[in-house]
């Protein structure tokens, strides 16, 4: 046996034993998704495991790992914030697979270091953002990168707008070398990732101007070429516009050639937030509603919504690849291409995004894509359509509910509408109590947003293990929660 210190198994009894773990491991975690629906959809951890875990010191001398597994199967492991369940519909959260969790174990025991050079991981990425172009439309030329999410996408596309400011020389100068103050354009109902990056751009929230949508919370294009008319009447610079492809709080997808146009006659960047509506492109009965989703000159979207691949795992797609690599590549000696071996290779992925180090997110996304191929994805994301739509019509057939938005895509926003003596603030807080009571009874989880100034319960369908039956589950558990909380509010 060495002298030496290592952190891997001492010998090979050691390695032994370390298989045996990480066997029972893997066991455990299939077992857990293996039985999903017989577990709740949602606990709250105990304030005394809270404690337990809060209490730790930090670790001055380690400890057999298997004790750690077992704390971790105790404290961890029962107290997942829920979206792994058939029933939960809150957010627009992804479900993972079985197989990612390989996935994610192959690409740990690699440990590979996506930034640059000459590896595999490289090719696999480069092969997979190749996938998404013929996907979206894009052009072979178009440039990518896989990103944690469509947060960091969404701030990569508007920093490539911003770049090509002042003939491209924004980066180097400053945005203080403008001739006038750059402004982005977003929809009332656009993601606020988009707020945190035009601040991060420096191009400030005030410059972020919010059009109208219409009654379906879709961007209305006539209003949006008024404002940039404006604008640039009033002397700032329009610099992008940013259309969504499925909304946060409804799912509606903005008219994309209308805007495209609208951009196109002034000059303007279109980045497209396609976080999980973009997918909606591989069911053959939707693509036509994405339409003109070719015509961004930047598109993000989520692999870990709507593709189910385990967090984190996004994409952006640049149109002109220069433009991509111009406020992001920098040259430097200890960073330079050798003509051969480990430091080889053209594909920079470090030189299209903010971070060097990058983990090899490409293997679960390749994986999981070879796995089910598009047309099964294509078929699942129908399957979520149509229980977005199954729901929607049971609550149009009910007396005691009310949709409050159109079913675009695969979100349904509704809430118990009670009889006509409920007040709208008796309303707002029967709804917050049953969809609290819903979630906490460990039956569903949908969750809310706010909507022409009601309280909604809104339910995301992204999810590959909802049956038909759930949503009549969720449904018949709200309403009697809802009924209890009218009977309250009757009885006080
Ligand atoms: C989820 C979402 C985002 C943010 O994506 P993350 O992957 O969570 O960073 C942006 N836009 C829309 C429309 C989304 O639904």
């Amino acid at each position: 046996m060495s002298r030496h210190e290592t952190l891997d198994p001492r010998d090979s009894r050691g390695w032994q034993e370390l298989r045996q773990l990480g066997a029972s491991m893997l066991t455990d975690v299939f077992e857990h998704l293996r039985t999903l629906r017989e577990q709740p959809a949602w606990r709250p951890m105990p304030t005394e495991v809270q404690r337990q875990i809060q209490e730790q010191p930090l670790p001055e001398r380690g400890q057999p790992l298997e004790a750690i597994y077992q704390e971790f199967k105790r404290n961890i492991l029962p107290y997942g914030g829920g979206n792994l369940h058939p029933r939960f519909w809150g957010w627009v959260m992804g479900n993972g697979t079985p197989a990612g969790v390989l996935a994610e174990m192959l690409s740990a025991g690699l440990n590979a270091n996506s930034w640059g050079g000459s590896h595999a991981a490289l090719e696999i990425e480069s092969l997979v953002i190749s996938w998404c172009r013929q996907l979206m439309g894009f052009p072979e030329t178009a440039s990518g990168l896989l990103t944690s999410g469509c947060s960091l996408a969404n701030l990569i596309g508007l920093a490539a707008a911003r770049g090509r400011l002042q003939s491209g020389r924004v980066g180097v100068h400053g945005l203080r070398g403008l001739q006038s103050t750059p402004v982005a354009y977003v929809s009332t109902e656009t993601h606020n990732s988009v707020e945190k990056a035009v601040d991060l751009l420096g191009i400030g929230r005030d410059n972020l101007r919010k059009v109208p949508v219409d009654d379906a919370f879709r961007m209305d294009p006539a209003a949006l070429l008024e404002q940039i008319e404006r604008d640039i009447a009033d002397g700032f610079l329009p610099m992008a516009v940013v259309a969504t492809v499925g909304t946060v709080a409804t799912g509606a997808i903005d008219p994309l050639r209308e805007i495209a146009a609208v951009c196109r006659e002034h000059g303007v960047w279109l980045h497209i937030d396609g976080a999980f509506g973009a997918l909606a492109i591989l069911d053959p009965q939707r693509k036509s509603l994405l339409e003109g989703l070719e015509l961004a000159d930047s598109l993000a979207f989520d692999f870990h919504k709507w593709l189910s691949v385990p967090y984190e795992a996004a994409c952006i797609l640049v149109k002109n690849p220069e433009d991509h690599a111009r406020t992001f590549a920098s040259k430097t000696p200890y960073l330079s291409s050798t003509q051969g071996g480990p430091g080889a290779g053209s594909t920079w992925f470090c030189d299209l995004g903010p971070e060097l180090s990058r983990g090899f997110r490409a293997l679960k996304v390749w994986m999981t894509l070879r796995e089910h191929g598009t047309q099964k994805f294509g078929r699942l994301i129908r399957q979520n359509i149509n229980q977005a739509q199954l729901l929607a019509s049971k609550i149009a057939k009910h007396q005691e509910l009310e949709l409050l938005a159109p079913v675009s895509l695969n979100l349904v926003c509704f809430r118990y509408r009670g009889d006509t003596s409920t007040s709208e603030s008796e309303l707002r807080q029967i709804n917050q109590q049953a969809l609290l009571e819903l979630q906490q009874s460990g039956v569903a989880v949908p969750s809310h947003t706010q909507l022409h100034g009601k309280f909604a319960i809104r339910a995301a369908f992204v999810n590959h293990r909802t049956r038909d039956e759930d949503v009549e589950l969720m449904l018949s558990a709200f309403l009697q929660a809802c009924r209890r909380q009218q009977n309250k509010h009757h009885a006080a």
